[in-house]
């Protein structure tokens, strides 16, 4: 027989949590399944245990360059990757268990710890129960994508999931795939000791930036001896004893290269084949994302699709957006949508990368007049004095609206500094709002009234990055 509930939640990464609670707290009997670890992917495998990572990864660059700012530390500075998973699993693990006993706590929530898949638009099957609901939420997140490169099954390769058991040094990391995750691992573990190559099939390092951003974090990571083999268009991989020989290239440079271990960082696919959507009738697109309307409605009423595996977003703060634009269609009488979101992202790389709204090409795809505004950070009164003047700023505007269109801050404190740009787009005012706003000094933040201050026509051909 099965259990009926208000609502049934599938999947605790950053969306159905939230939601659960909200529904329960408004009286909604709802059980709730989880079928591996609670918090999903970014507590677990992906934003929180990198960025604990990436912490440790900068106070070993910091130790490193101790003596820049006259601090003298004798010896070598060597990390010790055990304590750096040990910090790494403490703050995950009191992330997730404090997110699992919150759900449990609440009495109108009934948590199942197993897969759930569906057997009916209304019902769903988990170990040997079988719940039904009016309402169906799906927050199954994604997982790496493995990709059919010749040679992969001959080899053990690690993705950002198994990363998180490494505990020792790998000798040479050769990571496939030069976006967010790739960065991220490649400069942390060339800051823990090991040799890294990433390895990209495009022709540059995030081929969705600028091509100056590309070109500047290019710089950020070889400045540090992190070894980049761009356009390598054919990969393939073959055991060489110990080793595992990628093949980078087929017709330029070193044919292979050859590491110790081998992370795949070449994009995300949805988990949504093991979900018995198709006995719901639920669509999915040729990627296998849940189709969903702006409200995050799929096709079959009553079945929502929320996180990333709706294919709308792919990040924590999106995911945790969809909660709150299900929420406030459900229970608030609030139609927020999806469209009503400005993309934005970090790349936590140090120094980081902040973004939000258009690149310069999606500004220009517009058809609209561009300005720009730019400052590298070696003209940033705070970014000298903590001796970190990597990267620059730059914000697009509309000439004719006023409207700011993106921005990028690379450099320290960028991933913080972009949100005076956001909150003024989500405000829908002009420039000029921000630029005559007094910042504090010294910030980051104190130069975008003052590029936003001399804006200039936008030459793409011209623009090679900050002035
Ligand atoms: C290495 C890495 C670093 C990242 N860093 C950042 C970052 O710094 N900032 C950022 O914003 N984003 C980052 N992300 C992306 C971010 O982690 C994801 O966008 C976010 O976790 C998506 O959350 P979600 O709610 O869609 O699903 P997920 O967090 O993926 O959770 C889905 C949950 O559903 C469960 N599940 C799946 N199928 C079933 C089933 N059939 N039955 C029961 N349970 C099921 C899974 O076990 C999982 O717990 C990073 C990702 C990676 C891989």
């Amino acid at each position: 027989m099965a259990n009926n509930f208000d609502a049934i939640v599938i999947g605790a990464g950053q969306a159905g949590p939230a939601l659960a609670n909200r529904l329960a707290t408004s009286g909604m009997k709802v059980a709730f399944a989880e079928r591996k670890l609670f918090g999903g992917t970014c507590v677990n495998t992906g934003c929180t245990p990198t960025k604990a990572m990436v912490a440790s990864a900068y106070a070993a660059q910091l130790a490193r360059r101790g003596s820049a700012y006259g601090v003298n530390i004798a010896g070598a500075i060597t990390v010790d990757m055990k304590k750096v998973k040990a910090r790494k699993d403490e703050i995950v693990r009191n992330s997730s268990s404090s997110l699992e006993s919150w759900l449990r706590g609440n009495q109108n929530i009934t948590v199942f710890h197993d897969h759930a898949r569906f057997v009916g638009p209304k019902e769903i099957a988990i170990g040997n129960s079988r719940l039904t609901a009016d309402k169906i939420f799906v927050n199954v997140g994604g997982r790496a994508r493995i990709p059919d490169m010749p040679g992969i099954d001959q080899i053990s390769y690690l993705t950002n999931s198994s990363m998180m058991d490494v505990d020792f040094l790998p000798r040479h990391l050769v990571i496939i795939g030069g976006s967010y995750i790739g960065l991220e691992f490649g400069q942390m573990y060339r800051r823990f000791g090991s040799e890294v190559t990433i390895v990209e099939m495009g022709p540059r390092l995030i081929g969705r930036e600028d091509p100056d951003v590309s070109a500047e974090v290019k710089e950020i990571l070889e400045n540090e001896g992190v070894h980049i083999r761009l356009n390598a268009t054919c990969i393939s991989f073959r055991k060489d004893g110990e080793n595992i020989a990628a093949g980078v290239d087929c017709n330029e440079g070193d044919r292979e290269v050859l590491g110790s271990h081998v992370l795949l960082a070449v994009g995300r696919v949805p988990n949504t084949a093991d979900l018995g959507l198709d006995k719901a009738g639920v669509k999915v697109d040729k990627h296998g994302y849940i189709e969903v309307d702006d409200q995050l409605r799929t096709n079959v009423p009553g079945i929502w699709a929320i996180g990333d595996c709706n294919g709308k977003g792919a990040f924590t703060h999106t995911s945790y957006n969809d909660y709150e634009i299900v929420a406030a269609n459900l229970l608030d009488n609030d139609p927020r949508r999806v469209t009503d979101r400005i993309s934005t992202y970090g790349l936590f790389i140090d120094p980081p990368l902040g973004r939000a709204g258009m690149t310069e090409a999606e500004a220009l795809a517009t058809g609209r007049k561009i300005l720009i505004g730019q400052r590298p950070m070696t003209r940033v009164a705070r970014a000298l004095e903590k001796g970190e003047t990597q990267g620059f700023m730059k914000v697009l505007v509309d000439a004719d609206t006023k409207e700011i269109l993106g921005a990028a801050v690379l450099g320290t404190g960028g991933d913080e500094a972009v949100h005076c740009v956001l909150d003024v787009m989500y405000a829908k005012k002009p420039y000029t709002v921000i630029q005559r706003a007094v910042h504090i000094h010294p910030t980051v933040s104190e130069l975008i009234p003052t590029i936003l201050g001399e804006l200039k026509p936008f030459d793409a051909a011209q623009n090679k990055g900050a002035a």
